[in-house]
């Protein structure tokens, strides 16, 4: 290795390592991405406030919001992480922590407004999975994608490989049970991510999902204009490059208010609303394994 790349290296390194805003391809590095920005989330959850709410929140795990650009796909400690869409003129809105007592309504403005989405659900959590077990069929038939969340909604980067294992195979078995397959991607609670939990997750067959902009919908449940504008900003920047947005149909107003107007704007610009799997270039196919 010559003296130069050692220190372009270094000087990336520390950057990463620090948190602060740098782009790069490099898998080494990303490894770092992934404790700063677990980290970053565990200090979230410890300070913000959203009492309705306990439990349920996103963290700020999100390279956007540390001025972080991910690549769309990349690997890391052997699993294929996924940031943002790789087909063009996309936009996937993701909705995690359901099912819940909205979640049909939001099915309905979906289906009226002809919009396919990703569903993160979870098991066990605030609400339980058996309650709205309709739903979720529903959402499977209707062509929207359903991927897993985790049973329980614990922070994956805090816990061991067997304790990671159960957490997924519990839903697994779950949602099996409900569709008669088991899904292939997964988005970690809070984004969080360890080098244990990336290697479990990979053995286990799963495509980890983060997301490039979120609404921030769990620290700001009533203010919908707010929502909009990492929206608003991922479809306004005049390039082509798609898009995962986070929100959760847990928060009323992301169901009632936010989704109809996001629909609203990603369509102006020409966008398309596609599930994670479409925007990442995969057919249905692939959404699912036996
Ligand atoms: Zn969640």
């Amino acid at each position: 290795m010559t003296s130069m790349i050692r220190m372009v290296l270094a000087v990336l390194l520390f950057a990463a390592a620090t948190a602060t805003a740098v782009t790069s391809t490099n898998p080494e590095i990303l490894t770092t991405y992934d404790k700063s920005l677990s980290t970053t989330a565990n200090i979230s959850l410890a300070t913000k406030s959203v009492p309705d709410l306990s439990g349920r929140d996103e963290s700020d795990a999100d390279g956007s919001i540390l001025g972080l650009e991910l690549p769309a796909v990349y690997e890391s400690d052997g699993a294929t992480i996924i940031s943002r869409c790789t087909v063009p003129d996309t936009v996937a809105l993701t909705y995690d922590d359901g099912p819940f007592m909205y979640t049909d309504t939001l099915l309905d403005i979906l289906e009226e407004k002809g919009v396919k989405a990703t569903f993160f659900i979870l098991g066990d959590s605030n609400s339980r999975l058996s309650d709205y077990k309709e739903m979720v069929q529903r959402a499977h038939r209707e062509g929207h994608q359903i991927a897993s969340h985790t049973w329980s909604h614990k922070d994956l980067s805090m816990m061991d490989s067997q304790q990671i294992r159960e957490e997924m195979t519990e839903l697994d078995h779950a949602i099996e049970n409900l569709l008669g397959v088991k899904p292939v991607y997964m988005r970690p609670p809070f984004g969080g991510l360890s080098t244990t939990a990336k290697k479990t997750l990979a053995s286990m067959g799963y495509n980890i999902v983060l997301w490039n902009h979120d609404t921030n919908d769990w620290r700001h449940p009533s203010d919908v204009n707010e929502n909009l504008i990492p929206i608003r900003q991922a479809v306004s920047s005049g390039d082509t490059q798609g898009h995962i947005i986070l929100m959760h149909d847990v928060i009323e107003k992301t169901v009632t208010e936010l989704t109809l107007q996001a629909i609203e704007l990603v369509r102006s610009k020409g966008f398309r609303m596609v599930t994670v799997g479409e925007c990442l270039g995969k057919p249905k196919s692939a959404w699912y394994r036996e």
